[in-house]
């Protein structure tokens, strides 16, 4: 029984236990990334490429990957298949790295067992925060640290802030975004201890 080292504050601590079921769920070492395609086939959910969406006009299929690309980031349709499968739609325009987190977040509200009302929309402010509609402010908030604490465990990320490493290393093992790895720093409170081996903002 390995025990695992959790980060301050008793919310954190719960989301951190919710995020290891998820990983030993998974089956995925203690410091290995979790590949959330994966782990969506055990959370029911069917990934559909874009391209496979019917109906859609040239110009709505351009402006949603054109100039609205930014504002939204996935989708997860409310209502299952009749096999029980819940369909997700993700943004083909945001790379792997930001897709692994939205997907994730997806994940971890089937698996929270959260109630959506509609259709399921991640977008993101001007801030580029995530934000989102139709789950409760506190199940959204829940989803994304719980997933993200999934994709970057505190006990490894730990090790890597004492060993030296940057965030964009960190990333780069975890297979998501800088901005992630930053976000559990900060939640985490290894921030202060990060920035102080890291002053000064690496170029990535
Ligand atoms: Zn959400």
């Amino acid at each position: 029984m390995t025990d695992y080292e959790l980060p301050p504050g008793a919310k954190w601590r719960e989301f951190e236990l919710r995020a290891l079921g998820f990983r030993s769920f998974a089956r995925v070492r203690a410091d290995a990334p979790l590949d959330p395609f994966r782990l969506a086939k055990f959370a029911n959910l069917l990934v559909l490429d874009f391209d496979q969406i019917k109906g859609l006009s040239v110009k709505t299929r351009e402006h949603l990957l054109g100039s609205a690309s930014e504002a939204w980031s996935g989708g997860a349709c409310s209502r299952p298949l009749p096999d029980g499968r819940k369909i997700v739609i993700l943004n083909p325009q945001h790379g792997r790295l930001r897709t692994n987190a939205t997907l994730m977040e997806e994940i971890s509200h089937v698996f929270l067992g959260h109630q959506p009302n509609r259709l399921h929309i991640v977008a993101e402010d001007e801030r580029g925060r995530a934000i989102s509609r139709d789950y409760r402010k506190a199940d959204e908030e829940a989803a994304y640290g719980i997933g993200a604490a999934a994709l970057v465990p505190y006990s490894s990320l730990r090790r890597s802030v004492l060993k030296g490493q940057t965030a964009f290393q960190i990333a780069r093992h975890f297979r998501v975004s800088r901005e992630l790895v930053e976000y559990r720093l900060k939640v985490t409170r290894l921030w202060r201890t990060y920035r102080a081996a890291h002053p000064v903002r690496e170029k990535d």
